[in-house]
């Protein structure tokens, strides 16, 4: 990791907030109320909060935090943008402890609730907009695996788990491209109703798809250009191209950013936590995507990702 700290963003309020303003209004302040672009005017006062704007529009007034994760947010946005920037950095996760610690937090609640609107953030809306994985020529690996729990989560545990998702652990469904993106669904179930709709809408027909022989998966791929499977029961690993080593790459930096930095997973923020760890192999430094760049993501993905506390954890609106 690799942060600037002296940078004005991170430690100045008015530097921190245009930085903010520009990434959501490049070509100048839209007004939320009527959407009139670039006609309004930055009200200065005693008693006027910096970043407040009126519309000569419609005369009323916004901020640039409407309709997004800050919105009513009492953090400074020097330090969300530290605090995206850490996140969005650390290969394996910071946990809330760590981050209120980072950020002077006095509370815990307060770095908890952040870290999950930045998760949110790094939410991809549409995924399906960005169209299916794989291709002509291209290989996608697929495979299932069990996360939370008390035992540890080896992989030959997992076979007793299929089509019960069971013991106390949530099954997970990912599929990757081998030099390209990661997807990654939190499924109720491992069954191949379950995952055969995830399949047909998500990977292009003509991709060759690897995956672990035992893998409920693998009777799935059928309807696919080529398809190769790799027998772990009986030690085979790699045979030419045909193994899931990506996969599993995956899952293991997933389960070791877990395990080591959230202790306590709890089933309804799961989703999001899977959108953290994709969102970072996704934008990762091997496809030239710098730190700085990923935090800007994390920035732009803020917008119309409103979330109150009650959203976060899970008790709805
Ligand atoms: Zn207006």
């Amino acid at each position: 990791m690799n942060i600037d700290l002296t940078d004005p963003i991170f430690n100045n309020e008015e530097a921190a907030r245009k930085h903010f303003e520009a990434s959501r209004w490049p070509s100048g302040p839209i007004c939320p109320h009527c959407g009139v672009i670039g006609n309004s005017v930055e009200l200065r006062g005693n008693s006027t909060r910096p970043g407040l704007y009126n519309c000569r529009d419609c005369d009323k007034p916004f901020t640039a935090m409407i309709g997004t994760i800050f919105e009513r947010s009492h953090i400074p946005m020097h330090k969300w943008l530290l605090a995206m920037r850490l996140m969005s950095s650390s290969k394996k996760g910071i946990s809330a402890h760590q981050l209120g610690r980072m950020l002077g937090f006095g509370s815990y609640r307060t770095a908890w609730f952040m870290a999950h609107r930045i998760r949110e953030s790094m939410r991809e809306v549409h995924p399906e907009s960005a169209g299916p994985l794989g291709g002509e020529g291209k290989t996608v690996e697929i495979d299932e695996t069990f996360v939370g729990g008390k035992e540890k989560n080896k992989h030959r545990n997992k076979r007793k788990h299929i089509g019960t998702g069971g013991a106390g652990k949530e099954a997970v469904f990912s599929l990757v491209e081998r030099g390209g993106k990661v997807r990654s669904h939190h499924i109720p179930a491992v069954t191949a109703k379950n995952l055969r709709p995830i399949v047909e809408a998500q990977i292009h027909g003509a991709t060759y798809v690897m995956t672990d022989e035992g893998a409920v998966a693998k009777n799935l791929s059928g309807g696919f250009a080529l398809h190769g499977s790799v027998n772990h029961s009986i030690g085979e690993y790699v045979r030419g191209d045909v193994h899931t080593n990506t996969i599993e790459g995956y899952f293991s930096v997933f389960k070791r950013g877990i395990i080591g930095t959230y202790h306590h997973l709890s089933q309804q923020h799961l989703k999001r936590y899977l959108a953290e760890f994709d969102f970072r192999y996704n934008e990762r430094a091997a496809l030239n995507v710098t730190d700085a760049e990923r935090a800007e993501k994390v920035l732009r993905g803020a917008v119309g990702k409103r979330m109150t506390y009650q959203e976060a954890n899970g008790k709805g609106a």
